[in-house]
């Protein structure tokens, strides 16, 4: 009797069944066949490097300006760096013997937290379409220590790739809180230093490319798994760090470097208010990244803190910003949701006085919206308009501890 060889259905159960060398196959199956091999298709196309289009470095500025607000000097910066790392994957997708290797230029971009570090990463990976991942920094210690494996960043990127390890050899890897791997204190200490110095030199060993064994589960390596071997050749790993009291080392440094008359003048341009702007590789030397990871990172750029005005245009201007979210969330239930000019003003207000910076505005505005995105979709209102009195009455119900938590 004639049976389908994957599922066992006799020949009658079925409406076709195709008959192989020795085995046969039924309508059903094939569908179910079909549908896989659509889908591992599909994922491998969403990380095909052939199938990307090489934007110019202008391009990539544009696409950066839809989703974050200033940070000018930061996406010129990225921009040329992914340009960079484009050619550098077609490169290498078409050998050429002859051709001059293309450095790899990963980047660590410095600035205070929530100025959007992460969201820049965030976007040049959704433009790229390459696996794209986050690790923190301050979870990573070395082997043997109580923490995560350094090859864990791996492990993620791995994950996000389907453990295509293709695709995740041109990843992404934003590594996050790169500076609290600093080591304490500017000379290399005598005491063992878990989550510093020697972090450091696991990272390294990453950002230089070289084939690492990855756990393909992640955590902490044990003898009886199975590692996959990685080459972090063609990775570009971009670090992101506040270096909290790094401008006092910019500070010191600039001091002491301008020292007679004509130099004078030139101190006299310096804009103390934002020393961020003049940082140079030696200050992250100073504050305890050691220089062999510095050489590993040669594209420095920082984020300037947002000031009222980017506050106020991260509200509404990004293509997803905050208000045009909750326009579309109200626009689902067929309700017009408009906000009095005050009200914007009034959020950003609110997030300098209580240094909530740009991730307080999330947080006021859901506290200013909970109550009318619980009712509104169970009455029969069609447009509903915040004023800046329904904005204070609602914000001043609500604990501020509890927003500066968020
Ligand atoms: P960090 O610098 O700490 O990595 P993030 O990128 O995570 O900060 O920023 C936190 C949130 O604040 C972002 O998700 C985004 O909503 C908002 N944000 C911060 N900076 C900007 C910016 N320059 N433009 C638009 N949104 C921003």
């Amino acid at each position: 009797m004639d049976k389908c060889s994957f599922c066992g259905r006799e020949k009658k159960e079925t409406n076709l069944l195709v008959a192989g060398m020795s085995a046969h196959i039924c309508d059903r199956c094939i569908e179910q066949a079909f549908e896989i091999v659509k889908e591992e298709l599909q994922k491998k196309g969403d990380f095909d490097v052939s199938k990307i289009k090489l934007s110019k470095p202008v391009e990539i500025k544009k696409f950066l300006d839809q989703y974050v607000i200033g940070q000018e000097e930061a996406k010129r910066y990225l921009a040329v760096a992914v340009y960079n790392h484009y050619k550098r994957l077609m490169q290498t997708s078409h050998k050429d013997e002859e051709e001059v290797e293309i450095e790899k230029s990963n980047i660590i971009l410095v600035g205070e937290t929530g100025t959007g570090k992460t969201l820049l990463a965030r976007t040049i990976a959704k433009m790229l379409h390459v696996p794209f991942t986050i690790v923190d920094a301050t979870v990573l210690t070395e082997a043997g220590y109580v923490g995560e494996d350094i090859e864990s960043i791996l492990t993620r990127l791995l994950q996000v790739a389907d453990y295509n390890t293709e695709a995740a050899e041109k990843g992404i890897v934003f590594i996050d809180e790169i500076d609290k791997i600093a080591r304490k204190g500017d000379n290399p200490s005598i005491t063992r230093d878990v989550s510093g110095e020697g972090v450091q030199q696991g990272l390294l060993k990453l950002l230089e490319g070289s084939v690492v064994n990855v756990p393909p589960q992640g955590g902490r390596k044990h003898p009886d798994q199975k590692m996959i071997p990685v080459n972090t050749k063609n990775i570009l790993f971009i670090c992101g760090g506040a270096f909290d009291g790094i401008e006092r080392k910019i500070g010191n440094r600039l001091n002491t470097q301008v020292v007679g008359y004509s130099a004078s003048r030139e101190k006299d341009r310096i804009d103390r208010e934002n020393l961020l702007q003049y940082i140079a590789p030696q200050d992250l030397k100073s504050f305890g990244l050691i220089p062999e990871i510095i050489g590993r990172l040669p594209v420095l750029t920082y984020l300037n803190p947002l000031d009222r005005d980017a506050l106020r245009r991260i509200l509404t201007e990004p293509k997803n910003a905050i208000i045009k979210q909750y326009e579309k969330l109200f626009k689902m239930d067929n309700v017009k949701l408009s906000f009095e000019k005050e009200v914007f003003e009034f959020i950003v207000d609110k997030a300098i006085e209580f240094k909530l910076g740009a991730r307080g505005l999330r947080s006021i505005c859901e506290a200013i919206m909970i109550d009318v995105m619980f009712d509104i979709p169970s009455t029969d209102e069609k447009t509903v308009k915040i004023t800046l009195e329904y904005a204070k009455e609602k914000l001043a119900k609500t604990n501020i501890q509890r927003l500066k938590a968020a």
